[in-house]
């Protein structure tokens, strides 16, 4: 059904294709399927970060800065034209950083799963700092093929505000909510996230320690670093294994060299925890693993 994405929707959505995957026809059965053109979860554009220029003082938000290696400027066009605001604003406000922000979704007879929301919208201090393009998590969805209603549980992979933007969407319905429960945890401390955002109703909050499987061929692993309560999600399907990393690296090439950067690890005493958490990950010989912040998807060599 992805390809059915026109070319023009491309500033909206990141499709990104799985070339390699072996499609296994009779992967239709209980676990996530695999589409007639190999895709077995896609990650889809949620928001453009570009970086303020001045932050500090009260303004100060914890995990809500920019790496210092932006990306690219064409992975940044793939998810989205500059907020016209951003453009108003002179280059030395606005330095020259921007950072995609990737949600996932696996499409499960279960129904859908949808791995990080994103950025939100409606936060002052968020708009002020960021000016963030954001896209809605249900029309991004429903470009991606997927019946926004269809959605059956949400995990974020952290409780980081470009990570957890649109939860609230979910919020006061039944749909579950997977998280580590030492991310629960982080998230009460001040400066950490947006609250009202990260702040998952108790009835629907799934707090999670360690690994678990969340449905057939779905599971979460642990993957400590970026933050304390980081978790990633491993997908299987017929013969294929896809990892969503999320922001267990910053890109593609920390993934590569197994490198736990200071940008993406804040605190140093999780530094060894990060690199195991690559590692783990890349033990499971996956087909492909994607990334929050990284267009580049990562293909097992051949
Ligand atoms: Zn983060």
């Amino acid at each position: 059904m992805l390809g059915g994405v026109e070319d023009n929707d491309r500033d909206a959505l990141a499709v990104i294709g799985s070339e390699g995957l072996e499609v296994d026809e009779s992967g239709h059965g209980a676990g996530p399927s695999l589409h007639a053109d190999g895709q077995l979860a896609v990650s889809i554009g949620l928001g453009v970060r570009p970086e303020a220029g001045t932050k500090g003082g009260d303004d100060r938000l914890d995990g809500a800065r920019i790496h210092p290696s932006s990306l690219p400027d064409e992975a940044a066009s793939q998810v989205g034209r500059p907020n016209p605001a951003w453009e108003d604003t002179p280059a030395w406000a606005r330095g020259d950083r921007r950072a995609v922000v990737f949600g996932f979704v696996i499409d499960h007879p279960d129904g859908a799963i949808v791995v990080d929301t994103g950025v939100g919208r409606g936060n002052d201090f968020i708009d002020r700092a960021y000016l963030p393009t954001v896209w809605d998590l249900d029309e991004v969805l429903a470009k991606a093929g997927i019946d926004p209603t269809s959605v059956a549980a949400v995990v974020n992979s952290h409780l980081h505000f470009d990570h957890c933007g649109q939860n609230p969407t979910y919020y006061g319905t039944t749909v579950p909510v997977f998280v580590q429960a030492d991310e629960v945890a982080s998230a009460r401390e001040p400066y950490y996230t947006v609250t009202e955002w990260a702040e998952i109703p108790p009835a629907q909050l799934r707090a999670v320690r360690g690994d678990e499987v969340i449905a057939e061929g779905v599971r979460i692993l642990s993957t400590p670093g970026h933050t304390r309560g980081h978790q990633s999600v491993v997908v299987e399907a017929g013969d294929g294994i896809v990892v969503l990393a999320a922001q267990a690296v910053w890109d593609i090439a920390e993934f590569r060299r197994e490198e736990a950067t200071t940008a993406n690890v804040d605190a140093e005493d999780l530094r060894d925890a990060a690199v195991a958490s690559i590692r783990r990950l890349k033990a499971l010989d996956p087909d492909l693993a994607y990334f929050s912040h990284h267009a580049e998807v990562f293909r097992r060599p051949i």
